[in-house]
């Protein structure tokens, strides 16, 4: 301001010199010369500062005379400040989004008029709403399910709901309403689908097991009151006693699986200092397979030495055997059986039953490892096996890291693979 002032009296000044020394006239013009240049600079200044505020990236302010200088020096810093500010506040809002990522719920802050005013990443993704996007817009224009509606209206605060048909993925939301401020609230939403499927799946569980049991003793308990109430002839008795034997087999057997699933279910994962030489466990395993198949199949042992994995003997047998019996139980007599126990070119050991059984329908094989899970076949009753073995297979192959291969085509044969992660010892 006093740069701009004391140049409009040096001006004025210089005029009215030559003015006096010359001609007021030619002082006029010259004064006039002057002011209109220095008007034309001040414009064309003007013009340079607003573009330069529009386009500049701020790094570095253009050059300026006089009190132009001093503008773009104090807007540069300012500028630069404010921008400091903006990209410090962005980085702390990116820090509080990643944070909130690794939050198992996802969380959405509307106001009480349920306009949304926050969503979080993981929340973005369970109702598909966008922070940008979605801003300041109705939730009940994004959520419409008529449980939620009602649960919002209802401002039912600290209590939960779970809604499982939401998205399209049919995932299980959980959602719980808490107070927040004077105005606004948060909806946690959580991603239960997993521990739905859980209960129903022990629910489904439970049921079949009682099933499974139910039928051997409906038989021993109607033969049992036959036994009591009538008299009856040796002969007969001795056949329901049979009987009666064969299904105190079945539950014995039930029993038995039963609990090594519950076993396996609770037992630590497989600690690296325990080295099973499988080639002897499978050895131990095909005379166990010459006594009980009695010579009704073809069955060939095929064992490379030292095949070793991380693990406990038991756990291993149960696996092996299951598939082994189930080769011996469904193929028919006659049938070739091949094992084999190798080590493979990356390292890893492989067990492998392949038989030329019956097979099993393509749309059967990702349901062999559920629990009770039986493929409707040709078998007779007592044929049956508990319908646990192949989930046995798969908890002890959940449990060391392994994988269960299953290729099948139907009356062409099944071969059942665990192949096992590679031993990695420390040096
Ligand atoms: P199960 O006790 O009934 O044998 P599993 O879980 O061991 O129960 O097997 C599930 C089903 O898979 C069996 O009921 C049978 O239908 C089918 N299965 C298993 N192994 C074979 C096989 N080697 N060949 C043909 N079908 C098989």
């Amino acid at each position: 301001m006093f740069r701009t002032f004391s140049f409009l009296i040096l001006v004025t000044l210089s005029t009215l010199l030559i003015g006096v020394t010359t001609s007021l006239f030619i002082g006029l013009l010259i004064c006039i010369f002057i002011l209109g240049l220095w008007v034309i600079y001040q414009s064309f200044q003007q013009e340079r500062f607003l573009e330069w505020l529009k386009n500049s990236s701020y790094k570095a302010s253009p050059n300026g005379y006089g009190v132009w200088k001093l503008i773009y020096s104090s807007a540069h810093s300012f500028l630069k400040k404010g921008k400091l500010r903006e990209s410090k506040l962005k980085n702390n809002l990116l820090a509080f989004r990643r944070a909130t990522e690794a939050m198992e719920d996802g969380i959405l802050v509307i106001d009480n008029d349920n306009y949304i005013v926050a969503v979080t990443p993981r929340a973005e993704r369970y109702l598909n709403i966008n922070q940008e996007q979605d801003y300041g817009t109705n939730i009940l224009n994004h959520i419409r399910h008529p449980s939620f509606v009602e649960y919002l209206l209802s401002g039912s605060l600290n209590k939960t709901i779970i809604i499982e048909d939401l998205s399209l993925e049919k995932k299980a939301l959980k959602f719980s309403l808490l107070p927040f401020d004077a105005n606004q609230k948060i909806i946690l939403c959580r991603d239960v689908t997993k521990l739905r499927k859980l209960e129903v799946e022990k629910k489904d569980f439970v049921a079949s097991a009682s099933h499974e049991l139910k039928t051997p003793l409906t038989v021993i308990k109607g033969y049992l009151e036959t036994i009591s109430e009538i008299e009856i002839d040796k002969l007969e008795k001795n056949r329901m006693i049979a009987e009666m034997l064969l299904q105190t087999k079945r539950m014995d057997e039930l029993i038995s699986d039963l609990l090594l699933l519950s076993k396996l279910e609770k037992s630590d994962p497989i600690r690296n200092n325990c080295q099973i030489n499988i080639s002897l466990l499978v050895h131990e395993l095909s005379k166990l397979s010459t006594e009980i198949d009695k010579e009704q199949h073809s069955v060939y042992f095929n064992i490379e030495d030292n095949v070793l994995v991380f693990g406990t003997e038991d756990d291993l047998r149960s696996a092996f055997w299951n598939l082994i019996n189930n080769a011996i139980i469904y193929t028919k007599k006659g049938g070739k059986i091949e094992v084999s126990c190798l080590n493979s070119e990356e390292g890893k050991a492989v067990f492998a039953v392949r038989d030329n059984g019956p097979g099993i329908e393509a749309h059967h094989i990702d349901k062999l490892t559920e629990r009770f899970y039986r493929v409707d076949c040709a078998g007779s009753l007592e044929s049956r096996g508990t319908g646990l073995g192949l989930s046995i297979v798969n908890e002890v192959v959940q449990k060391y890291g392994a994988s269960l291969k299953i290729e099948s085509q139907p009356n062409i044969g099944s071969t059942f693979s665990i192949i096992f992660p590679p031993i990695v010892t420390d040096v």
